[in-house]
């Protein structure tokens, strides 16, 4: 029974409603295929622990699918095929010995659309991952599990008096912090966010940079964003990514965020990050 096993794994971690070390996660030859269809050739990149690393590039370069090969969601789609090797904390997450329930929950994924479970109540929302994983709580492990994750996504002050309240009823900013408040509740490693203010205003575009930002020191995330600015706000290091016609992407150039954007090494990223793209 796989989402057994793999949440004995999850459980044997110590500190149940804490914080996890982070993870450095490497990506190795990484090529990516939907049929004969290549869309990523030899990726490697390093992304270290307790970093943020931002996924730059226009779009349909591979950004998503190199997010989702991170954390085993590419070999969902049927025509998919995969080369190379991704290491969290150098263990291969694609050894037939790691179950996907483990692979997972030490890699947290958020969506560019703010998907909560719109029915289910907030305190639902954020403990769904623990039933997910077929993790065992009491109540009271439960509660404290609840504050700390909606605490850390920076939404407890605004929902701790209406837990009850279905995640739906929240604006779309609050949602998507839901959703990170769910991705935390197992303990994540590493959290994987595909542009995760796309859909949002402003304002909570803000909020949720301030919590990444804050986020970063025990969970190690991965951003794809078209904002650069954004980039430039919240990201330790980018990787810029390019598929020109008929060519599969790759990544142009990586590195501190800061040289990247003051002297970037090739023409094409210099041209995209000052929006000549
Ligand atoms: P990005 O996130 O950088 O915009 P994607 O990873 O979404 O790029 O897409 C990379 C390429 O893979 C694109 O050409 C896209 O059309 C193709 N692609 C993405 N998902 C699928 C899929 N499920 N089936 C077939 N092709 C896909
Ligand atoms: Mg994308």
């Amino acid at each position: 029974d796989l989402s057994h096993a793999g949440a004995v794994a999850v459980d044997d971690r110590p500190d149940a409603a804490g914080p996890h070390l982070p993870g450095t996660l490497e990506a190795r030859a990484v090529s990516a295929w939907f049929g004969d269809r290549k869309v990523l050739d030899r990726v490697s990149l390093t992304m270290p622990g307790g970093q943020v690393t931002a996924l730059i590039g226009p779009s349909g370069c591979g950004k998503s699918t190199f997010l989702r090969i991170l954390n085993r969601m590419h070999e969902l789609v049927a025509s998919a095929a995969l080369a190379g090797e991704v290491l969290l904390d150098g263990g291969d997450i694609y050894d037939p010995r790691v179950r996907l329930t483990e692979a997972r929950a030490r890699i947290g994924m958020v969506f560019q659309k703010p998907n909560p479970f719109p029915g289910m109540s907030i305190y639902d929302n954020v403990t769904a991952g623990l039933k997910l994983t077929g993790t065992r709580r009491s109540r009271s492990e439960q509660d404290d599990i609840v504050e700390s994750c909606l605490t850390r996504a920076g939404l407890w002050n605004e929902v701790s008096d209406r837990l009850k309240q279905p995640g739906g009823a929240l604006s779309g900013g609050q949602q998507q912090r839901l959703c990170i408040a769910r991705s935390l509740a197992v303990r994540p490693e590493v959290l994987l966010m595909d542009e995760p203010c796309s859909a949002l205003d402003p304002t909570s575009t803000n909020r949720i940079e301030e919590t990444i930002r804050e986020l970063a020191s025990d969970v190690t995330i991965v951003i794809v964003t078209h904002n650069m600015q954004q980039a430039s706000r919240v990201s330790d290091r980018c990787a810029f990514f390019l598929a020109s016609a008929g060519t599969p992407g790759r990544i142009v150039e990586h590195g501190q965020t800061r040289a990247m954007f003051s002297s970037p090494q090739d023409q094409r990223t210099s041209d995209y990050v000052n929006g000549r793209f």
